[in-house]
């Protein structure tokens, strides 16, 4: 044990899974043949920074964590050292970034092909059925949302064998760990300082990421924007919320920012003629959604009316229901149809490079796409609508459990098939890497996913902000066949660009 009281009792131990041979991943170490002192050096150097700076989260074996701010914090799971990342595939994501931005824009404002594309899958979808529903009665009143924000996450991964950048899926809400994701940059360029005789790597190869004062200064100017100078900007929490966001919109812009929940917004919220929302005394010019975006959001017909009152209302919601409906996973998988992204955008090199990042999508009506990952399902993905599956309790379908589920929905013969998407499976590199998880350190070979963050902002014919906002890369074990599902977990991550 140690004095320390920042530190867990376990520092420092080394874990070791899984000893194969692994190849050199150049120009980053291999990171399985570290001398043990260093790591165990840099490890016990992470921690102590860890708890320094904050890059903590709500640790769910303490009872009253996720109440009380502050009690029952631990380390967030990191990667020790940065993962490697080609450079001109990282530029690829960023110049990605405002196009996908103005298409999700372009798609939200046309209310027949969400209602279209997604009229199968409302049928089987509970969730997307009543999100649906409040679009159509936006629709049927008429209800324009002249100002509008998107803070916004395109996920990639790298496909190893053909080395194209592909899209994995893009968030239109609660695009989470923006706080987190720049501390593990500060972290690793730290590390990478510091042990820069014995690692000998290049600090100035981690890309610099301000995603969360970069959504912060988003929303203080939508803030201004509602011209409304004693509104509020609101954050929908979940009940017991372990990500604590956005502080600095008080201190840097001085705008005030209040929490609630959907179940205390449907209680203390109250529409004015004129679309002003109050939510108690204040009224409440942006909303930002930290929850909503899954069913469990949705316990009872009280957090219904809740999102209902709001989407009603003239505050500028982040996302609105149809920038909410526009990132969902049947739209990616629709506007990967031929000729559709040529209903939205104008310019032709704009549509190439789009396009050049979308993986294989299909329905599945498509019965031979169907037939095929049957046959060999392990090339495929199979999801659901849904969001915010973690890895260790994910939503998408892979291997065997999917062979059944297609085999079982085309048995049935029933509409059920229009609630999930195929996708074909990307297989990025698999690199030896340092998973960090309750002050332990993990040895395993893992893959990566980045993740763009971006902000959009317009009001009316003007846009005010579209541009990439930092990163979040994570890195996963690579061990199951599952897609890492059942192996494990993941980790936040930062970029080493080469
Ligand atoms: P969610 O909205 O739940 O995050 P995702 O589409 O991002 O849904 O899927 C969850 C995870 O599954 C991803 O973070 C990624 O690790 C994995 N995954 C998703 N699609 C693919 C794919 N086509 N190939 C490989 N892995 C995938
Ligand atoms: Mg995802
Ligand atoms: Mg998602």
């Amino acid at each position: 044990t140690t004095s320390s009281p920042f530190l867990p009792i376990k520092c420092g131990r080394v874990e070791e899974i899984n000893t194969q041979e692994e190849n050199l991943t150049k120009p980053m170490p291999n990171l399985h043949i570290m001398d043990p002192k260093l790591l165990q050096s840099m490890v016990y150097d992470a921690l102590v920074w860890s708890s320094l700076h904050g890059l903590v989260v709500g640790d769910r074996n303490i009872q009253r964590s996720g109440k009380v701010p502050g009690v029952g914090m631990v380390h967030a799971p990191f990667a020790l050292l940065p993962m490697s990342f080609p450079e001109s595939h990282w530029r690829q994501a960023c110049e990605l970034a405002p196009i996908f931005n103005e298409l999700v824009d372009r798609v939200s404002l046309d209310g027949e092909f969400l209602q279209d594309s997604l009229s199968r899958t409302k049928k089987v979808d509970a969730f997307t059925s009543r999100l649906l529903d409040i679009h159509s009665k936006m629709l049927q009143s008429n209800k324009k949302e002249e100002i509008r924000l998107g803070l916004n996450r395109s996920d990639y991964m790298l496909d190893e064998q053909t080395k194209l950048l592909l899209q994995i899926e893009l968030n239109t809400v609660s695009s989470s760990f923006p706080g987190l994701s720049c501390l593990v940059s500060e972290l690793h360029r730290s590390l990478l300082n510091q042990f820069k005789e014995q690692l000998g790597l290049d600090s100035g190869r981690i890309p610099g990421n301000a995603s969360l004062s970069q959504f912060a200064e988003a929303l203080a100017k939508a803030w201004k924007e509602y011209n409304n100078p004693r509104a509020v900007v609101m954050i929908v929490v979940q009940t017991e919320e372990r990500n604590i966001c956005f502080p600095q919109l008080c201190n840097t812009y001085d705008v005030s920012t209040i929490r609630k929940t959907l179940a205390e917004i449907d209680e203390q919220g109250v529409l004015l003629p004129d679309g002003t929302l109050l939510v108690g005394d204040h009224a409440i010019g942006v909303i930002y959604f930290r929850a909503g975006y899954t069913p469990n959001d949705y316990p009872s017909e009280s957090e219904w009316r809740a999102r209902y009152l709001m989407e009603q209302s003239s505050a500028i919601k982040c996302p609105s229901i149809s920038y909410h409906l526009a990132g969902t996973k049947k739209i990616q998988q629709e506007l990967a149809k031929p000729n559709v992204l040529e209903r939205f955008l104008d310019n032709k090199d704009d549509i190439a490079k789009l396009r050049k990042c979308f993986a294989g999508l299909w329905s599945l009506d498509d019965s031979s796409i169907v037939k095929d990952a049957i046959e060999r399902p392990e090339f495929y993905v199979m999801k659901p609508q849904r969001e915010g599956g973690d890895p260790s309790s994910g939503n998408n379908i892979y291997g065997d459990d999917m062979r059944k589920a297609l085999l079982r929905l085309q048995e049935e013969g029933t509409e059920e098939n229009a609630a999930y998407i195929l996708m074909q499976r990307i297989f990025p590199t698999i690199a030896p890497s340092l998973l960090m998880r309750d002050g332990i350190c993990h040895k395993d070979h893992a893959i990566s996913e980045l993740g763009i963050y971006s902000a959009y902002l317009r009001n009316k014919e003007s846009v005010i902000m579209n541009e990439h906002c930092g990163y979040l890369m994570r890195t996963k074990v690579s061990s199951s066949n599952e897609g890492g599902v059942a192996a494990g977990f993941a980790v936040l991550d930062s970029v080493y660009l080469t």
